[in-house]
């Protein structure tokens, strides 16, 4: 069976910066793979360009079947690409269920089919009791959830989350885990981005680590960790 996301030959550049450099990953239906790497390795970069937030430089991602690399950011999140940003982008001003509800709208047009499927999303992601409160009250570890909830309503194949489990206490780190476990028995394909592999290495069937724009190593969770060259760019960090 093919990949649901491929990248290949991806490059980014930023004028004289290159963010991204001949990136060729593939992520499997059903996966958690973990995007991994130093800061400024070029993973949110990465996202960006897998979501449609910018076109790459040279190369082709392909999603689910299809040649996405020129398609529109909504277009891709209509395919099945939902995601997160690594600074939250929630509205403050409107309330948690409102939040979902602008997720929910990218497939029900319908107000009262989007807010059914917004109740259904802040269950599922525990946020029920926190509907009705203000985006800008939650604390920042229900803020990241709430970014997820609200990439969950729009009902994507695959999930890119960007550091949702950094700078979170243990006890909400493990809720996230959790979290990021039940998306994928949803049948939910995840591709996350975090900084501190700690967190990550457990939960992950797959990792990627990106150093300097380029693929490193990817492998079992367990080898990469012990690989040298993964060990020797995070001490450079
Ligand atoms: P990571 O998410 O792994 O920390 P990023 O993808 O955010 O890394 O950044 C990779 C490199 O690209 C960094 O050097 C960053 O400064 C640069 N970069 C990212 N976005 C832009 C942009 N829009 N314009 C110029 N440089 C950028
Ligand atoms: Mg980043």
């Amino acid at each position: 069976m093919t990949a649901l996301l491929e990248t290949r030959g991806v490059w980014q550049r930023f004028g004289g910066l290159v963010a991204n450099s001949d990136v060729s990953i593939s992520v499997g239906r059903g996966e958690i793979v973990g995007l991994i790497g130093p800061n400024g390795a070029g993973k949110s970069t990465l996202f960006n360009l897998i979501a449609g937030v910018l076109p790459p430089t040279q190369g082709s991602i392909l999603f689910d079947g299809e040649d996405v690399t020129h398609m529109p950011a909504a277009a891709r999140c209509q395919r099945g690409i939902g995601r997160t940003f690594q600074v939250v982008k929630s509205f403050e001003t409107m309330t948690v269920i409102d939040n979902v509800i602008v997720g929910a709208l990218v497939r029900n047009t319908v107000m009262r089919e989007a807010r059914r499927k917004a109740h259904e999303v802040l269950e599922f992601t525990g946020l029920a009791a926190r509907a009705d409160v203000l985006a800008s009250d939650l604390v920042p570890a229900e803020k990241r959830r709430l970014e997820v909830a609200r990439a969950l309503a729009t009902e994507p194949k695959l999930l890119l989350l960007d550091e949702v489990l950094t700078g979170l206490t243990p006890t909400e780190a493990q809720t996230g885990v959790a979290l990021v476990r039940k998306v994928r028995d949803a049948g939910i394909t995840v591709l996350m981005v975090e900084h501190v592999m700690e967190i990550v290495m457990p939960l992950v069937d797959r990792a990627i680590v990106l150093d300097l724009g380029k693929v490193l190593v990817e492998g079992k969770p367990s080898d990469v960790v012990r690989d040298p060259k993964v060990i020797k760019a995070y001490l450079g960090d």
